[in-house]
């Protein structure tokens, strides 16, 4: 495995591969991986010859106040990780060469990015969606695989793609879980023992509106009410939003369920902001 952090150097070998007829398979991170990374990875091994990572925690998604400073790193960790899951590539550039002096260009997408966590956190969308287009320019994949875990994110980045044909495949991958449901984040590392147990509240009311869909409630409202008592029973968790949505279009779902929605919550527990979503129906990507 080698480790790259020099943008044209990423290029040049890039082009190679390509030129070579290899298949380049791209995995976007921020390190300090888990389990949940390393299944993007494994998922990239299987689907392609040759394998990139990418570790770059990206300013601009975070905004003023956000957890840019402390957000969790441990390189050579990561390296560690990623070469046992059989990664060829990590590229983890420099701030300064990955936003150059002056750099005035931003990538938006529409609509989607508008409600949920884009509500939440205005500017956070704009950053990933840039960021991911000048990886996607430098790395130069045929594949990337994103994770459900970031539901919205995945719905996004699968537009853009498609908007301005960037002629990748993009491959969303299930959301990894700790084993009492918890699902794995860089982010759990800042939770403290009493917050880790209070944070099983956003998985627990995810499974317990699932077990109403099982048993064949389709109310929207019913459905929705489930999530709240649950949450609001646990008291610990300070409730941004628990939506239930197309999970295409991030639109509310009508009164009744028909096919596929996503139910997707955002919480603070302790100090740390949460994320956590399920989709009901058929095909569910998480089952
Ligand atoms: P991050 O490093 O948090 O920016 O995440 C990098 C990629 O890993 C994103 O596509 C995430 O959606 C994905 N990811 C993060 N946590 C999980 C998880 N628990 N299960 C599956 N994918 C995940």
């Amino acid at each position: 495995m080698i480790i790259i952090s020099d943008i044209n150097e990423m290029q040049r070998l890039a082009d190679e591969h390509r030129a070579g007829g290899r298949r380049i398979g791209f995995v976007p991170t921020m390190g300090f991986l888990h389990e949940g990374h390393l299944d993007l990875l494994r998922l990239a091994r299987r689907a392609s010859d040759i394998v990139v990572l990418s570790i770059f925690v990206n300013p601009t998604q975070f905004a003023a106040g956000e957890d840019l400073d402390r957000y969790p790193r441990d390189f050579e960790r990561d390296c560690t990780l990623a070469e046992s899951t059989g990664c060829d590539i990590v590229f983890a550039p420099k701030a300064a060469q990955m936003y150059p002096e002056g750099d005035a260009s931003w990538v938006h997408v529409d609509q989607l990015g508008s409600s949920l966590e884009g509500a939440s956190r205005p500017t956070h969308f704009r950053g990933v969606t840039t960021v991911v287009t000048k990886l996607f320019h430098i790395v130069r994949p045929h594949l990337s695989v994103f994770g459900q875990k970031d539901a919205q994110q995945a719905a996004i980045i699968r537009r853009m793609t498609r908007d301005l044909h960037f002629g990748i495949d993009i491959v969303i991958a299930p959301i990894r879980r700790e084993p009492d449901g918890l699902a794995m984040s860089s982010r759990n590392t800042y939770l403290s023992d009493q917050d880790r147990r209070e944070a099983l509240a956003l998985s627990h009311a995810l499974q317990l509106a699932r077990q109403k869909y099982d048993n064949g409630e389709r109310r929207t409202a019913e459905l929705r009410s489930t999530l709240l008592d649950e949450l609001q029973r646990s008291g610990a968790v300070d409730l941004d939003y628990a939506a239930i949505v197309h999970p295409d279009t991030f639109e509310p779902a009508g009164e009744m369920i028909t096919g596929r929605v996503l139910i997707a919550i955002a919480a603070r527990v302790g100090k740390t902001r949460l994320i956590d979503n399920m989709t009901l129906g058929e095909k569910a990507i998480d089952s």
